[in-house]
């Protein structure tokens, strides 16, 4: 790598992919994941920052002051100086670093300044979407070939590298990047060399992200289309006889959630297979966890009760973040599983069983339907006369302590503190605000609350007026929700993760204009 040079600075020139979160290289990620400054254009989406050390410094180059070519001089500079004073930078780049992607230059000027440099690849934005379309860039039976275009030269260049009458020869898939602003002049250009204008051919908008659309027409019809359909940049076209096979081979626009912009509250540790599945369904998913978790306040009330398990024939959890905090403590305490041996455990519901199942724990109890009121009532038939032990968050319901109460003798600890979100992500907040947020999911009363104190009054408007939907893992989260003054647009049917997705996916289809 470039930093072969023991401690030294290096820059690596990484391409992001074209927009997709999966669509990153391995060793892209570990580039990012030991990186100390990351400079990126705007069209690496964001979501790709989240394998960046939260120490490391971000700067989005095109937020740098100046035009072009002053700004270009400014990203040398600051690559060099950071990598000179020894620190690790990425210049992440969209697609490829070297399909125009100014990479070439770029790696000249670390080259001239004596830095160690690694060159990353990157899915260029063509592949993505030809993947993404439908559209295969090359076929046996149609094209041999395919040519990668810019279609937006230097203004100030007077002879163009571009010969526009080769390339309408050119015997096989065009594929023009920077195209849309002189789409028309394309068009004309390769019709006028001899281009036949019933070529099938197609735009791509925003290829392999949850906002990809794609309109195809015969070349002739195509600026035409483009502009009905409202298609801007940043946008590929494609051109060639394959474009007709998108009609059989196109899958992604057809999921559910395409286009959606769906806000996960839940921290961080908890949300990454929720987003993941949300993806994978066409949406975008923006993280700003509204709550954290902390250690107690205070771990004497937890050591003394771990001290004296054998006082206890129930342990007690109501989510799956006490069990880790419980089994951590156990640990920090020098003790291991062995000591809930004679313990009988209790779980709120599935996910939290399956806390306990990564530990080769079972649980003796789940009950049927996951709510405190139906733990407390599976409970008090088993617990009659004993003695429980209920671990959980330092703040939340009492309802199991209370129902329980009369039956058996019960000891609350909290084992971790759950605390409103220290840093919300200030990015997905402006997003809320500015109604560019689709729906939020609440995954907990609390998580409800915590974020409600988090937003301003103009973000609160447009949940009420519906502009932005909250959808509720359960009845008691919908009822915080209202008592908030807010609506619920939706409620999960299984109060499960699974369950708030599957409730998403029903908004989306309601919401389906009937065209
Ligand atoms: N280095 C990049 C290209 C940068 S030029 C790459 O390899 O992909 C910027 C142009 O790329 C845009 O004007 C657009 O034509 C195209 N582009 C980049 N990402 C895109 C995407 N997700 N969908 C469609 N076109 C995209």
């Amino acid at each position: 790598m470039a930093g072969v040079s023991g401690s030294s600075g290096s820059v690596a020139l990484v391409g992001a992919g074209p927009g997709h979160p999966g669509l990153l290289t391995l060793r892209a990620a570990q580039l990012l994941a030991q990186a100390d400054l990351v400079l990126y254009d705007r069209l690496v989406p964001v979501r790709l920052l989240d394998h960046v050390p939260a120490s490391a410094r971000r700067i989005c180059v095109d937020a740098l002051h100046g035009t072009q070519p002053e700004r270009w001089s400014e990203i040398y500079q600051l690559m060099i100086e950071a990598a000179q004073q020894g620190q690790r930078v990425v210049r992440l780049k969209g697609g490829d670093p070297f399909v125009f992607g100014r990479g070439g230059e770029e790696a000249e000027a670390l080259r001239r300044a004596g830095i160690p440099y690694e060159i990353v690849p990157g899915v260029t934005a063509a592949l993505g979407a030809g993947a993404f379309a439908g559209i295969p860039l090359t076929h046996r039976q149609h094209v041999s070939a395919v040519a990668f275009i810019t279609g937006h030269e230097k203004p100030d260049k007077t002879d163009s590298f571009l010969d526009w009458a080769e390339l309408a020869r050119f015997p096989g898939t065009l594929v023009v990047y920077m195209g849309m602003a002189r789409l028309p002049h394309i068009v004309e250009m390769l019709i006028a060399k001899g281009k036949s204008p019933q070529t099938p051919a197609a735009a791509v908008h925003w290829a392999t992200t949850s906002r990809q659309r794609t309109v195809t027409a015969p070349l002739a019809e195509l600026p035409a289309a483009v502009q009905q359909a409202g298609l801007k940049a940043p946008s590929l076209i494609i051109i060639g006889s394959v474009v007709r096979l998108r009609t059989e081979l196109a899958w992604f626009e057809a999921r559910p959630l395409l286009g959606k912009r769906i806000l996960v509250t839940r921290p961080r540790h908890q949300a990454g297979e929720m987003m993941a599945r949300l993806e994978e369904l066409g949406a975008e998913v923006v993280l700003s966890p509204a709550v954290e978790i902390r250690e107690p306040a205070d771990w004497a009330p937890v050591d003394r009760a771990l001290s004296n398990l054998s006082a206890y024939q129930w342990l007690v959890f109501t989510s799956a973040n006490g069990v880790e905090a419980l089994i951590r403590r156990l640990r920090q305490l020098g003790h291991d599983l062995r000591i809930l041996g004679p313990l009988r455990l209790a779980v709120i519901g599935p996910a939290t069983a399956d806390a306990l199942r990564r530990y080769h724990l079972e649980p003796d109890l789940v009950p049927p339907f996951y709510d405190s009121e139906r733990l407390a009532a599976a409970l008090k038939e088993r617990v009659a006369g004993q003695r429980v032990l209920l671990a959980r968050a330092d703040r939340g319901r009492d309802v199991l302590r209370e129902q329980l109460a009369g039956v058996a003798e019960v000891e609350q600890i909290a084992v971790y503190a759950q605390v409103d979100a220290i840093s919300p992500n200030a990015e997905a907040l402006a997003m809320l605000r500015h109604g560019e947020i689709d729906s939020v999911t609440l995954t907990s009363s609390n998580i409800a609350r915590a974020l409600v104190r988090a937003l301003d009054e103009g973000a609160l408007q447009l949940i009420r007026s519906g502009a932005v939907k909250l959808v509720s893992i359960s009845p008691i989260t919908s009822a915080a929700i209202r008592e908030l003054g807010l609506p619920v647009a939706a409620e999960a049917r299984e109060p499960t993760a699974e369950g708030v997705v599957q409730a998403l996916i029903a908004l989306a289809n309601a919401n389906e204009p009937e065209a």
